[in-house]
């Protein structure tokens, strides 16, 4: 273990939380509680004009939902202007820094600055091919490379973890630390996440922001898990790993250098692995805010009501999504009735009867349980000489609408005698006719 750890995560709210910003943060999360560290959340908004106050939103929120809570800040750059102007008063008596065209640039000297990278090992740049480096731009407001490392010096971090593309940003950083008598942190640049395509993620190929894995229905738990396996693995083929087994085994020296591919069909996966293990209360109360959300439910819903409905479903769900998607025909008054399922199923000659028959059999029922349910079915199936399957897809259509659906008699018995009469009634007479 490494004492004193202290990480930051140093997002720029100039968009909505990215997965691979998500997977930085995480990161930077895992490796300070493994050392029984600090992490920090530092928000770097010294462009005015295109951070916003949604996208800061957006950012807390979705850390908020992976779980990742800072233990310092948020501090935001565009309240520490003070600390940055007595830094770069220190830069200009030193002659490291000189006024130029109304900014306050840096003097760089021209020479190779090499740095150990935690993944990478030595890398050597020869920073006489950089441009010259502004530290305060004319409008005042400091640059990203000034900021960033007056801040990490000023909040003692000690690894800075990010993506890949900032690489050729620590040389520079390295030589203000230099110049400012700081000793540099410890660096370790993680490769970036790709698509299906091998090209950097994008929108083109699919979500893109944390949001919108949220809003499908993935669990935080499920999507974090995911996250840090993209790049990272904790060895011994292990993929299902709670948050707090994966603090123990975060190890950086297991980070793969090489880009990471995202795979959707992985993260499909873990979904259904952490939505079979949820247990149905849980998810009952998942359900009821996306329900809410979508006006799917009147004021008051029953919980254990919901919990049932759960059950039956947590081990087919890929998302949650699927419940808005799928299983709607459990919440409003009548199912939406797919074309095609009622040409196949209803249109045929008898199954008018047959539903009618059920109708007046469920009717007679003294409790509506899957047992009770099933057995009357199956009883007046059997009586009909009917064969089950000709049976029971027509009344698998007729209550949910569609030819799919979670087992039978345990959906009956949770739509509710008047529900099921009501449908069986409705497809006797009008669809089946
Ligand atoms: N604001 C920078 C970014 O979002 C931070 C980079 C860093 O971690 O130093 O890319």
């Amino acid at each position: 273990m490494i004492a004193g750890v202290r990480t930051r995560f140093a997002p720029s709210p100039t968009g909505t939380l990215h997965v691979g910003s998500a997977r930085t943060a995480l990161f930077n999360w895992l490796f300070a509680k493994h050392h029984h560290g600090t992490f920090i959340l530092r928000i770097e908004d010294t462009d005015q004009k295109r951070s916003q106050s949604i996208f800061l939103k957006d950012i807390q929120e979705s850390l908020e939902y992976l779980g990742i809570r800072a233990d310092e800040g948020p501090f935001f750059q565009s309240q520490r202007a003070p600390v940055y102007q007595q830094a770069v008063e220190r830069l200009l008596s030193s002659g490291h820094a000189i006024h130029h065209e109304g900014a306050v640039v840096f003097q760089t000297p021209p020479q190779p600055v090499s740095f150990n990278d935690m993944l990478h090992g030595t890398i050597t740049v020869d920073t006489s091919l950089f441009e010259r480096l502004v530290l305060i731009k004319s409008d005042g407001t400091p640059t990203y490379n000034f900021a960033c490392v007056v801040d990490d010096a000023d909040m003692r971090i000690t690894h800075v973890i990010r993506g890949d593309d900032h690489i050729a940003n620590t040389p520079k950083q390295i030589e203000l630390y230099q110049a400012l008598g700081l000793t540099p942190p410890q660096f370790a640049h993680i490769p970036l996440i790709v698509g299906a395509d091998r090209a950097r993620l994008s929108k083109r190929t699919g979500a893109t922001a944390v949001a919108d894995y949220r809003a499908v229905g993935y669990l935080p738990e499920a999507f974090v898990n995911y996250l840090a396996l993209l790049g990272w693995s904790p060895g011994g083929n292990r993929e299902l790993m709670p948050p707090d087994e994966m603090v123990q085994c975060f190890d950086l020296a297991r980070v793969r250098k090489s880009a990471a591919q995202f795979d959707q069909q992985k993260l499909d996966w873990l979904n259904g692995q952490y939505l079979k293990r949820a247990s149905a209360e849980r998810l009952a109360v998942l359900f009821e805010e996306r329900l809410r959300s979508h006006g799917l439910l009147s004021n008051h819903v029953d919980r254990a009501w919901l919990a049932r409905i759960a059950a039956l479903l947590k081990d087919r769900m890929k998302t949650l999504q699927d419940l808005e998607e799928e299983h709607t025909f459990f919440f409003v008054e009548m199912p939406q009735y797919q074309e095609e399922a009622v040409a196949q199923f209803l249109r045929k000659p008898g199954i008018a009867q047959f539903l009618g028959q059920l109708k007046e059999r469920l009717a007679g029922l003294s409790t509506f349980d899957t047992q009770a349910v099933e057995a009357a079915t199956r009883g007046l199936i059997a009586e009909r000489q009917l064969q089950p399957k000709e049976a029971i897809h027509p009344v698998r259509v007729a209550l949910t609408g569609r030819q799919v659906s979670p087992p039978l008699f345990e959906t009956m018995s949770i739509l509710g005698r008047e529900r099921v009469l009501n449908r069986l009634d409705h497809a006797a007479t009008t669809l089946a006719a």
